[in-house]
């Protein structure tokens, strides 16, 4: 069963370590290259196990990074070019927000931007990064909140990574859209220039891709798939979780996320695999 598991901001390096070990004993860790060669040139993978991390977080490079180094396991971090050099924003909206008391941030998006969204959890990802902004920005004057430190990997730190080999670098967009809430040409932005910028930081071309939140025909679809076929971008990634295969479309390859449990509960989710979303919602009704 071939997995690809995809993790954030990790801030339990025993926790992260743990799993690393369990992978490593579990599958065969592969590396960006042999998932291109699996897609690509028809290399066979069994029982393979690639690592992403989206995002960028600084745990990126303060937790995630050494332990990967440790146990030699290479890895794909999703980055974007935009944050790292801190252009205009330092943080994405959803590290600016966290915390924030999202019923006064209802009502501010109400009261200024006429939100008619109906009222959910998820009710933000229907927005497009503009309003959000917007919506952030009235916070934290009204509420008297000051932006938060950046959260974030620099350019520098990403450039050291991307140097030392183990793990490649790929594009997550400028500032973190739902890309599908967006105009054409907001999409293409979006994804081109967090393309160009990185491969300008880098020094060479950026192969891999991460669409943000990565929900196929909800978050992003058919326009998105078409715009990053025009770049040097050959392997973009989804959230859709399932094991990969070589039919696969190579412009949504599904991956597994993991963020916290037990280690009982990593061997389980991995073990139910696609099963463990739907039994999850079945358990709680
Ligand atoms: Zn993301």
């Amino acid at each position: 069963m071939n997995k690809i598991i995809n993790f954030h901001a990790v801030n339990n390096s025993e926790w992260f370590e743990n799993v690393i070990v369990y992978l490593k004993q579990k599958y065969d860790v592969v590396g960006i290259k042999q998932l291109y060669d699996h897609y690509y040139n028809g290399k066979t993978l069994r029982n393979a196990c690639l690592i992403t991390v989206d995002d960028g977080h600084l745990s990126s490079a303060e937790v995630i990074y050494p332990i990967l180094k440790k146990h030699n396991v290479p890895a794909v971090f999703f980055v974007s070019p935009k944050i790292a050099c801190r252009d205009g924003i330092t943080n994405f909206w959803f590290q600016e927000i966290s915390g924030y008391d999202m019923d006064r941030l209802w009502q501010i998006g109400r009261e200024f931007l006429n939100l008619k969204t109906p009222v959910h959890t998820e009710w933000i990802k229907e927005m497009n990064i503009d309003d959000i902004w917007k919506m952030i920005a009235y916070y934290q004057k009204f509420y008297h909140v000051s932006p938060k430190a950046p959260q974030n990997m620099t350019t520098e730190q990403i450039r050291q990574i991307d140097r030392e080999g183990l793990v490649a670098i790929g594009a997550h967009t400028l500032t973190h859209p739902i890309l599908a809430n967006e105009t054409g040409l907001r999409a293409e932005e979006e994804i081109c220039s967090s393309i160009t910028r990185l491969e300008a930081m880098l020094g060479h071309p950026v192969l891999t891709f991460a669409y943000p939140n990565g929900i196929p025909d909800v978050n992003f679809g058919v326009r998105e798939k078409c715009i990053l076929k025009g770049t040097s971008v050959k392997l973009a990634f989804s959230t859709q979780p399932r094991n990969f295969r070589t039919s696969d479309d190579v412009f949504a390859i599904p991956r597994y996320g993991l963020s916290t449990g037990s280690m009982n509960f990593v061997r389980l989710k991995l073990f139910l695999g696609k099963y463990y979303s739907p039994l999850r919602k079945l358990i709680r009704g």
